[in-house]
């Protein structure tokens, strides 16, 4: 279970109080502050969140910029403490920059920023090689088919308005079967067909394509 922290600081004791007393004690919770912290302030709250509510993923506690800043947390944070990054990294230089050395406990790519499955399988070698493992961010009906081939995944995000717009738009999207999502082999490419029908109301400018 996965809720963004730290845009308004003081809230998320009470907040995290919620998640565990809804989750009960057995299910991990994550967390995302989208780089809200400062340097200075993240390790604090790096602490808190694991000793009180046992959070065991810290995402983007600083920018993903703040190379450093991750490291230090990485490297000085409590030790069953991932920190992750990644879902900002573009070129395979950006996920490069984040471990080497290492700024992360596990790498994080979306398929729909990296350069699509051909960026996927690149960061794949990258995190083969380095012993890090990955991460799919979000887009759950494509990440599905693209992180298949992902020796190290970890896990698949599965968001909730990334799914809820996908059912939307979309035929061919998966649901989850035992906490895992399997893409049909029966269905040609990704598996999805655009209801156009469906999307109409949504469209901005440009013209149906024939
Ligand atoms: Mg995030």
């Amino acid at each position: 279970m996965k809720l963004k922290t730290s845009r308004e600081p003081e809230r998320d004791p009470e907040r995290l109080t919620a998640v565990r007393n809804a989750i009960g004690d057995e299910p991990e919770i994550f967390t995302d502050a989208n780089g809200a912290l400062a340097r200075k302030e993240a390790p604090y709250w790096a602490r808190r969140f694991h000793y009180e509510w046992d959070v065991r993923w810290l995402e983007e506690p600083v920018s993903s910029a703040d190379l450093e800043g991750l490291r230090m947390l990485r490297d000085r944070g409590p030790e069953r403490l991932d920190i992750a990054a990644g879902e900002y990294a573009f070129t395979s230089r950006d996920f490069v920059n984040l471990v080497e050395p290492p700024a992360v406990d596990c790498l994080q790519a979306d398929v729909t920023r990296c350069g699509g499955i051909t960026g996927v399988l690149e960061v794949a070698g990258l995190s083969a090689t380095r012993h890090i493992d990955l991460s799919a961010h979000c887009a759950p009906a494509l990440s599905a088919h693209a992180f298949c081939a992902v020796g190290r995944l970890r896990h698949l995000e599965y968001f909730h308005d990334h799914v809820r717009i996908e059912q939307l738009l979309f035929d061919g999207t998966l649901s989850p079967d035992g906490g895992a999502l399997r893409p049909d082999p029966g269905r040609p490419g990704l598996g999805l067909e655009v209801k156009w029908a469906d999307a109409e109301p949504y469209r901005v400018y440009g013209a149906r394509p024939a």
